[in-house]
């Protein structure tokens, strides 16, 4: 939280693992991700420090909501409905639901193949929304889960026909060969911002927008981006 001094510690809530987003790197353990490294950039330049909190999607948007964290980064939309209860910052990366099913799976191709079967998504997540608008209309049933990983587990294992996260998510992982295609259109909608609660911290809030104009301006944003998600050579 923030202190006396001239640079102000914030507690900074995220994703558990929402790779290019915020992940372990697997040697040295620290939580990396394109807004992992943003938000650590903008830190730098607009002198404050950041307390990162790995906790879990629903849990950091909880977290901000009790004051238990100052912001929010993980790989956050904004939503009509979530500017009620948070203030977001300028949007930095345009996103979207899609669904995903294991790759070995040639007999699901589209949502009329869902019916009577479970998929899976993300709790408290555009995802999960998108799922249950979809499951009355196809007749399939939607499980809540907290983890992607969890998720995509569950698709691989048979226990879920099908996953729906965040396309920019599926296609890093898929092209990790995590064992997933996608079948279906992306769905459009949904850029990612930061978030504190709604009527606080807004000096934080200012720090992240004026930190995100210079790195657009000066490459740095890009820098960040292509370390992720650069097509190989
Ligand atoms: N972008 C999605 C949402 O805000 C999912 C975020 C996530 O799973 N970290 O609902």
């Amino acid at each position: 939280h923030k202190t006396a001094d001239d640079n102000p510690t914030y507690v900074i809530a995220t994703d558990t693992t929402f790779a290019p987003f915020e992940f372990r790197d697997t040697k040295s353990g620290d939580l990396v991700g394109i807004d992992m490294d943003m938000i650590q950039e903008i830190a730098k330049q607009e002198g404050f420090k950041v307390d990162i909190r790995s906790l879990g999607f629903q849990a950091a948007l909880s977290a901000v909501q009790a004051g238990q964290a100052d912001g929010v980064i993980a790989g956050m939309s904004i939503t009509d409905e979530r500017k009620e209860i948070f203030d977001f910052s300028e949007p930095y990366f345009e996103s979207g639901v899609q669904m995903a099913v294991a790759a070995s799976d040639n007999d699901t191709k589209g949502y009329e193949d869902l019916k009577g079967k479970t998929v899976v998504a993300k709790s408290g997540t555009q995802g999960l929304l998108e799922a249950e608008k979809l499951a009355t209309k196809y007749d399939f049933k939607v499980k809540a889960l907290d983890q992607s990983a969890t998720m995509y587990e569950s698709v691989k294992n048979k226990s879920a026909v099908a996953v729906f996260d965040d396309y920019p998510v599926l296609a890093y992982g898929i092209a990790q060969g995590n064992g997933l295609k996608v079948v279906t259109e992306k769905i459009p909608g949904g850029e990612y911002g930061f978030a504190v609660a709604k009527g606080k911290n807004s000096e934080l809030l200012a720090s992240f927008n004026d930190g995100l104009a210079r790195l657009k301006a000066d490459g740095g944003y890009q820098k960040i981006v292509d370390r992720y998600l650069a097509a190989p050579e």
